[in-house]
């Protein structure tokens, strides 16, 4: 039965992750997600259900167009994949309850955004309000249905949106998007996993964007956007952050 779950989730964020390919790929083009199916962007051959099979018909079609022959980029079998083992995981550590499907919206909802940022350098209202929408739906669960305290979920969304508030009024380095992108995460996350998550996207970024540099792929000046950092920052949170928690207080 285990291992019936795990490839159940599997194939579920492999299929979520086909969902984000066309969210990722639309909503900066300002298209409807819903309508039309999905199609080659190059000569507009309509994609048959044997083309959207996750992963396999990417694999299959050698990564082109069945019609035209149009190269398709390897980050949408990427974004699938990675998407799979990421639910994998979810199942792994929380099983297949309320965390689980928590944390996969919030997977979702972090790829998505931290996707667009990364090919557009722009963080879409849309997406943050209906990362905000599903935040809010969890805390009430969570205080409805479970009786939790739900306190620390406000002040992870204050704490994530006030630092990065704070550090663009200072130093102008990150973007509006940033403190939104913040806030959502914060919501979902809490308190203590907010601060964890905040201080990995700055050594994330920091390490990344120094690489960047040397290699020569961006300049000082170039504005790298900081979306992707956040959303890598909050997966490693989400499935790690208890474990980094522990390992930073027995420090002292
Ligand atoms: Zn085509």
């Amino acid at each position: 039965m285990e291992t019936f779950y795990l490839i159940y989730s599997v194939i579920l964020g492999l299929v979520i992750g086909s969902f984000l390919n066309v969210c990722i790929y639309r909503i900066p083009r300002e298209e409807s997600i819903a309508y039309p199916p999905s199609h080659c962007t190059n000569c507009g051959y309509r994609l048959k259900w044997f083309d959207l099979i996750p992963l396999f018909s990417y694999l299959f079609l050698g990564g082109k167009c069945r019609k035209c022959g149009d190269k398709i980029s390897f980050i949408y079998p990427f974004i699938e994949m990675a998407t799979g083992i990421l639910f994998g995981i979810l199942y792994l550590k929380f099983g297949l309850g309320f965390e689980f499907f928590k944390y996969a919206t919030l997977f979702a909802v972090m790829i998505v955004i931290g996707m667009i940022d990364y090919f557009t350098t722009d963080v879409y209202f849309k997406t943050i309000v209906f990362g905000t929408i599903m935040g809010v739906i969890f805390v009430l669960i969570e205080k409805l249905y479970y009786n939790n305290p739900i306190l620390t979920y406000i002040f992870g969304a204050l704490l994530g949106a006030g630092i990065i508030w704070v550090i663009f009024i200072i130093t102008k380095a990150m973007g509006e998007g940033d403190i939104e992108i913040c806030f959502v995460a914060g919501l979902f996350l809490g308190f203590k996993l907010t601060s964890i998550m905040i201080l990995l996207s700055f050594i994330i970024g920091g390490f990344i964007g120094m690489i960047l540099i040397a290699l020569k792929i961006k300049d000082r000046k170039d504005y790298i956007p900081f979306g992707p950092f956040i959303g890598l920052a909050t997966i490693i949170t989400v499935l790690y952050g208890d474990i980094i928690l522990k390992w930073y207080s027995s420090l002292f």
